[in-house]
């Protein structure tokens, strides 16, 4: 059982109710989506193919105790299912970053699902996968990436629509080269807004790099 993957480390984590927690990082390769803010554009292509334990055996040289498999978009290959599933038989505390525009439901359910709802600013709105929200709970978040106050607006619709705070942890996060942090954290405070406002970690530590 093999995957393609970009690339295996050590960081803090930038995002959701771990940020900051030492968190070894799963970057599979390819991606079906093209978001015009895309940081990870790296990730679309190459990569080198690995077995199921010499994912393992890379993960384990690390100390961690959460490891979140991203991408590129990690359900777009189908051995992600059971590589989460082995993580989490391991005793890890396993999270899946994903774009919203794939099939959740068959995710292991120890595993917390990070799932975006593409914004019009993305480019991608269109491939938004709404019927994963019925397979979201408690422990599980959903982020909007803002660009615009287009946006946020449409955040705030969608939000209210489907009753997302009640459902899940709802994430807002502003697009880091589109829209200042104050400026979105002002509308949500404005708005008094059930979201968790977020600021990527990674970003203002590390801007770019691949491999943070
Ligand atoms: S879904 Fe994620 S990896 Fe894919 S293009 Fe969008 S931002 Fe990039």
């Amino acid at each position: 059982m093999e995957l393609r993957i970009t690339e295996i480390f050590l960081s803090l984590q930038g995002e959701t109710r771990t940020v900051g927690l030492p968190t070894v990082f799963i970057r599979l390769t390819g991606c079906p989506l093209r978001c015009g803010y895309c940081d990870t554009a790296y990730a679309f292509k190459g990569g080198k193919k690995m077995s199921l334990d010499d994912i393992m055996n890379e993960v384990r040289k690390y100390k961690a105790h959460y490891v979140t498999v991203t991408g590129g978009e990690p359900l777009a290959q189908k051995n992600a299912l059971p590589l989460m599933t082995k993580l989490c038989d391991e005793g890890y505390e396993v999270s899946i970053e994903t774009s919203g525009a794939l099939d959740v439901s068959e995710v292991d359910p120890r595993v917390v699902k990070v799932v975006d709802l593409k914004t019009p600013g993305s480019k991608e709105c269109s491939k938004n996968l709404y019927e994963n929200i019925a397979h979201l709970n408690k422990k599980d978040h959903v982020k909007f990436v803002i660009c615009n106050r287009e946006d946020y607006d449409w955040s705030v619709d969608i939000m209210q629509q489907y009753d997302l705070s009640s459902k899940c942890e709802v994430l807002f996060s502003p697009s880091y080269n589109d829209i200042s942090g104050s400026t979105l954290a002002d509308w949500i405070v404005y708005d008094q807004l059930p979201v968790r406002f977020q600021i990527q970690l990674h970003k203002i530590l590390w801007q770019d790099q691949p491999g943070k």
